[in-house]
């Protein structure tokens, strides 16, 4: 057993972000006093606000690790790191520009084009341009090598044709990755034949419909494609190198706060009942304390993504522990909620109880199940 695999170093010299902390810190006091946001929960994923998203990347706070010559601002992981903590902590509206700035755009630059990178990460850091994911298909999430959606080869492009599902934030979005076939499946070499294609979510052949969540609100959608024409400009990589390209996102999709934050304006706002006769508080120490560790380890998956040092384990690890911790917060403030005794000041947060409750399900299935990402974490350590 070997855990060293799954521990990158914690990055040095962490008082170095201190003063980016306190600038993103003070912008949030001040949309909060101005009433431009109200603290929510799960807001990474449901809260879609491009007015927001506009005003973060004019403070140079989306595409923060975009090179400059493609309109980022060439900072680091870690410098990115600080700002989304902060952001999600907050509880501040930022499903627009997530996944694009999240995974998006690094995978862009690892394998877009020259024509690609100047289209969309200029746009992307200026809040312009938003994404989707499509990977997951009806019969077809954890196990990815079983997507049905083909791509079938054309004059000047492909056609593609399939349904994917669960497609968050389809419906407002500019584009998603789409994961497709380009040959046939071949019971011995599983993940061949997979390609990614960048897919214009307004090109004709597609059907964006909506899949309403318990909360009674959109964010999720089924993408129908029939042949829906993608120039070969739009493939994104090599054809054939899907899986690869797949597998390098997660780092990326895994790591990141929003693995342990989803929930935390919830704790913040629960830490400030507690004064008001909530037993939250007794649990508040406990859960504090974990969320610091995830801090750490989260901090530590950023610097090994700016040293470019494979981080993918160290990821399942953060999403694994992050995702309970967030789903027990939520917990622990339903179980503490006294129902009975509300006061108008006690409303808003049942409110975001509630909400926490429902969309808890979603925190351990997205980006990869509890059960698959044990599986990651076994294999590293040995056990597999
Ligand atoms: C809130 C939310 C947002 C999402 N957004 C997107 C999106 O934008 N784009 C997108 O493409 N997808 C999205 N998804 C889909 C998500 O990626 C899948 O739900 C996830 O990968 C699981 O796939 P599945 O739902 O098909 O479950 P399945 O893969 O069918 O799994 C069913 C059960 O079997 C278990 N299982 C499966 N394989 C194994 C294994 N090898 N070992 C042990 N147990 C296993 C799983 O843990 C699970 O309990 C989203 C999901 C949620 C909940």
């Amino acid at each position: 057993m070997n855990p060293n695999g799954l521990l990158p170093r914690v990055f040095d010299d962490a008082d170095r972000y201190d003063s980016l902390r306190r600038e993103v810190r003070a912008f949030l006091r001040e949309c909060l006093d101005s009433g431009s946001f109200t603290p929510g929960v799960d807001t990474w994923l449901t809260d879609w606000d491009p007015q927001f998203s506009r005003s973060l990347a004019a403070r140079g706070w989306i595409g923060m690790t975009i090179p400059v010559e493609y309109g980022g601002h060439g900072r680091s992981h870690v410098e990115r790191f600080v700002v989304t903590e902060e952001l999600l902590a907050a509880g501040a509206p930022v499903a627009a520009h997530w996944i694009a700035d999240r995974q998006i755009a690094p995978s862009l630059m690892r394998f877009g084009t020259e024509e690609q990178k100047h289209r969309y990460l200029p746009a992307i850091a200026s809040g312009e341009c938003y994404f989707g994911i499509g990977m997951s298909e009806p019969d077809s999430g954890s196990d990815l090598a079983s997507v049905r959606t083909k791509a079938v080869r054309v004059a000047g492009g492909w056609r593609l044709t399939g349904t994917k599902v669960w497609t968050s934030g389809a419906h407002r979005a500019d584009a998603f990755f789409a994961l497709a076939r380009t040959s046939p499946k071949d019971a011995a070499a599983r993940h061949a034949g997979l390609s990614q294609f960048i897919v214009d979510l307004r090109s004709d052949g597609i059907d964006i419909r909506p899949i309403i969540s318990m909360t009674g609100n959109h964010h999720f959608n089924e993408v129908v494609m029939d042949a829906v024409f993608v120039a070969d400009t739009m493939v994104l990589g090599n054809i054939g190198d899907g899986w690869r390209q797949v597998t390098s996102e997660l780092a990326f999709e895994r790591s990141g706060p929003e693995r342990f934050l989803s929930t935390f304006a919830l704790l913040a706002a629960g830490a400030e009942q507690a004064g008001a006769g909530c037993r939250f508080g007794d649990d508040i120490g406990r859960l504090m304390a974990r969320i610091t560790g995830l801090h750490h380890m989260s901090a530590a998956v950023a610097g090994a993504l700016q040293r470019g040092e494979r981080a993918d384990s160290a990821a399942a690890v953060v999403k694994l522990l992050g995702t309970a911790t967030e789903g027990d917060i939520a917990e622990c403030a339903d179980l503490s909620l006294d129902r009975g005794a509300e006061t108008s000041r006690g409303r808003r947060y049942r409110e975001l109880v509630d909400l926490a409750i429902l969309q808890r399900p979603g925190f351990t299935l997205r980006g990869g199940t509890t059960e698959v990402l044990e599986g990651v974490v076994a294999r590293e350590l040995g056990l597999r």
